[in-house]
């Protein structure tokens, strides 16, 4: 069993991409992102903060537009539609979830997807089920990247993917289809998960419950990814795989902490990059 170490991985990405900050600093340009941060949600501001430091590490400029639970969607469009037409920031994303009176797809809609480093821009949607150049969600981004610096090539491979949200389990499924695995999504509806995963090579599972994935749902030698975050009562973070009992049954799995959590962040810093080369071109 090897473990997929995220956390290294993401290191070595992020000297990488300051490298790349540095090439285009000598074009005049600085990257920027902007984060909107609505309330004061406390894994958010973990998330958002964790972010803005990982920016400073890339040589990436972050600015954060703080706003508190009760502000108007107006004002939030408002923001988006200031920040799409700074020609300093290359990305913006804004941080879920957001509070229950403001439409969530209204203000995703208002990112241009020129800027939409978060690729949840049904523009960017589109191009990724489409197999084509985009911005395409760090999760899953991750994930894939992880996957290829291990030189696990998923092409023909079962895959089964656990979770089916726009932001992690549906792009998942895209870019495992469009690299030639064969995919099969399950959800809260799913009649029977261990019929599906205990077939799959590879499975990965972005869902929120501890233990959902247990020893006898796998079958030996699979491949296991891990997205899930979940607090214990104790206070650790442990993901939806129950680790101990599977990690020996695979060829491969990723830990929790330590393995998509830091390869999501890099790639919010990879496509902020990639969006700042737009303004060479
Ligand atoms: P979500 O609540 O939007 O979606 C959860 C999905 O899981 C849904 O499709 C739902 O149908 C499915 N589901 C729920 N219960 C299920 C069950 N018993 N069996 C099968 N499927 C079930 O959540 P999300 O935003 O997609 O996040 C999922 C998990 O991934 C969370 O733990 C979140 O914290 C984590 N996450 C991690 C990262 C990271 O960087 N590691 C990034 C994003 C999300």
């Amino acid at each position: 069993m090897q473990i997929l170490d995220g956390k290294a991985l993401s290191d070595t990405i992020k000297i990488e991409l300051k490298k790349q900050s540095d090439v285009l600093g000598l074009s005049g340009i600085t990257p920027g992102l902007a984060v909107i941060l609505v309330g004061d949600d406390a894994a958010s501001q973990t998330y958002v903060k964790m972010k803005e430091k990982a920016c400073d590490s890339a040589g990436i400029y972050s600015i954060i537009h703080k706003m508190p639970s009760t502000i108007s969607q107006e004002k939030i469009l408002e923001t988006i539609t200031m920040i799409n037409t700074n020609p300093n920031i290359d990305g913006v994303l804004v941080q879920l979830p957001l509070p229950k009176h403001i439409d969530t797809t209204k203000i995703i809609e208002a990112i241009d997807p020129k800027k939409d480093v978060d690729g949840f821009h049904p523009f960017n949607v589109g191009r990724l089920v489409a197999g084509l150049d985009g911005f395409v969600p760090c999760t899953p981004l991750g994930v894939m990247r992880l996957l290829s610096h291990y030189t696990i090539d998923v092409k023909g491979l079962d895959a089964c993917v656990v979770g089916a949200s726009n932001i992690v389990g549906k792009p998942m499924m895209n870019l495992l289809l469009n690299a030639g695995a064969t995919v099969d999504i399950c959800h809260i509806f799913t009649k029977d998960l261990k019929e599906h995963t205990k077939k799959a090579d590879l499975v990965i599972v972005g869902v929120g419950k501890q233990n959902l994935i247990t020893e006898d749902m796998v079958k030996e030698g699979a491949i296991v990814i891990d997205i899930g975050i979940n607090k214990t009562a104790e206070g650790r973070i442990v993901g939806d795989v129950d680790y101990e009992n599977v990690a020996p049954k695979c060829t491969y799995i990723t830990p929790v902490p330590g393995g998509v959590g830091p390869m999501t962040i890099a790639m919010l810093l990879e496509n902020t990059i990639k969006a700042a080369h737009n303004r060479l071109v």
